[in-house]
């Protein structure tokens, strides 16, 4: 078998003062395309392991987008490498035409490292490793710094090593193995997290982002995979109602969800299901609220689950964050996927009547959204729609909107249900509504 080894010379000879500072020399071995094989039999850099410290680690993405095939970050830590040579869901790797991003990895406990190690493996541009590894030096107060601009090594973390396996010349493809190891005289050191800053292998096309098959943190110790312990706070509510919170994967949440999103569900819950009762039918007594660390977007609402995007909650702590679940309470309420009727509800409207709780009931006066009757339109959706609601709820009276719910949730749903509701057409409606805004 041919085996290409690459070690490079230290870099502590360009840092003459402190040794501790130093980057380490990744020993980088490449398997040509032709010979890997699933083993990852490389010669020299350990063999994937499933029982090293990071196997037990909490892994998240911190910045940049998985590629929808991508398998989960779990996958690089699970010991279960790819069978082939293009085998997405068993890699992790980021969005095409992205630049990269950002992994971190959080061990149990502050360990001595012994060994870093990454594998990867695909025919061509998507089997070379570009990255940088940090360490936070066993302090775990340090910031992540999860945009582009935003430099690790400015927010206090340590550059344990700087990698770059792509060939200087011929094919890029085949099995690459990296392994970052301390030395007596150039430690890894002491670290609870480690950071690692993903690039991509090329700019050519937009096909540059590896494909990582595994990552391992050696410390010497064996660790067994436990079944996964998840945190979930369960709010039990008057009425017989009951939520649960997941906070597993974004642990920096739990706070929040405890003190301040409990309460604004325990209220507003059975707010919304005396707010849009329908004959025969049962809001949902039990539906779980899930935070999850590498979702984009905001929050869904699928059946009696309500999913939440970690990083944009993080974000918006003191603004809109509660104001989003209590929308996708709505959808909760809503169920309008068990419709029998057969009609089809215009998304507007379902997002319409949601926003209507949240911008116009639930949140303050001040915010209440106010449409530009020159551009505006009730099929804009969300906010609009929503305003539109409420003010059809003060002319009408509420029992309007919920005409338009029940409607929707038994699938009964047809333009002339405004008029049942109002005595007015939609069109005529929000004219009305828009020459009321004009003389405001
Ligand atoms: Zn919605």
């Amino acid at each position: 078998m041919y085996v290409r080894l690459r070690v490079f010379a230290a870099l502590s000879l360009a840092l003459p003062c402190g040794a501790a500072f130093a980057e380490i020399a990744p020993l980088i071995e490449v398997i040509p395309a032709e010979k890997a094989t699933a083993d990852f039999a490389f010669a020299s850099v350990p063999r994937p392991s499933a029982s090293d410290a990071a196997s037990v680690a909490r892994l998240s993405i911190v910045a940049g987008q998985a590629d929808a095939n991508s398998g989960s970050v779990k996958t690089l830590q699970d010991g279960q490498l790819p069978e082939n040579d293009d085998q997405p869901a068993r890699n992790v790797f980021f969005a095409p035409g992205t630049r990269g991003g950002r992994v971190l990895v959080e061990l149990r406990e502050p360990a001595d490292i012994q060994q870093i190690n990454t594998y990867s493996w695909h025919p061509a541009d998507r089997a070379p490793q570009v990255y940088r590894v940090y360490g936070d030096a066993g302090d775990s107060d340090k910031r992540v710094p999860a945009r582009r601009r935003d430099s690790a090594a400015d927010a206090g973390w340590t550059l344990i090593a700087t990698v770059d396996t792509r060939p200087v010349d011929g094919a890029p493809g085949g099995q690459h193995g990296v392994s970052i190891a301390g030395s007596e005289e150039q430690p890894i050191g002491r670290h609870r997290r480690l950071l690692f800053e993903i690039e991509r292998t090329q700019d050519r096309d937009q096909w540059g982002l590896t494909f990582f098959s595994e990552l391992d943190v050696v410390d010497g110790n064996e660790y067994e995979p436990q079944p996964e312990i998840r945190e979930i706070a369960t709010l039990d509510i008057d009425g017989g109602y009951t939520i649960t919170f997941d906070t597993t994967d974004t642990p920096e949440l739990k706070s929040w969800v405890d003190s301040k999103l409990q309460p604004v569900c325990r209220e507003w819950y059975p707010k919304i299901v005396a707010m849009f009762p329908s004959d025969g039918y049962d809001a949902p007594r039990t539906f779980s609220v899930t935070f999850h660390a590498d979702m984009d977007g905001v929050a869904f609402c699928r059946g009696t689950e309500v999913h939440c995007a970690g990083r944009w909650f993080r974000q918006n702590l003191e603004g809109e964050a509660a104001g989003a679940v209590v929308h996708e309470m709505v959808h909760v309420v809503q169920q309008y996927g068990r419709t029998r009727g057969g009609n089809r509800n215009p998304g507007w409207l379902v997002e319409g009547v949601a926003d209507y709780v949240r911008w116009c009931l639930y949140e303050p006066e001040s915010l209440r959204p106010r449409p530009d009757p020159e551009r505006a339109k009730y099929t804009d959706s969300y906010r609009t729609t929503g305003a539109f609601l409420a003010w059809i709820a003060d002319r009408h009276g509420e029992d309007a909107v919920r005409m338009l719910n029940t409607a929707m949730r038994e699938g009964t749903y047809a333009p002339h249900v405004w008029e049942r509701a109002t005595g007015a057409t939609v069109d005529e409606l929000w004219e009305t509504y828009a020459a009321s805004l004009r003389g405001k």
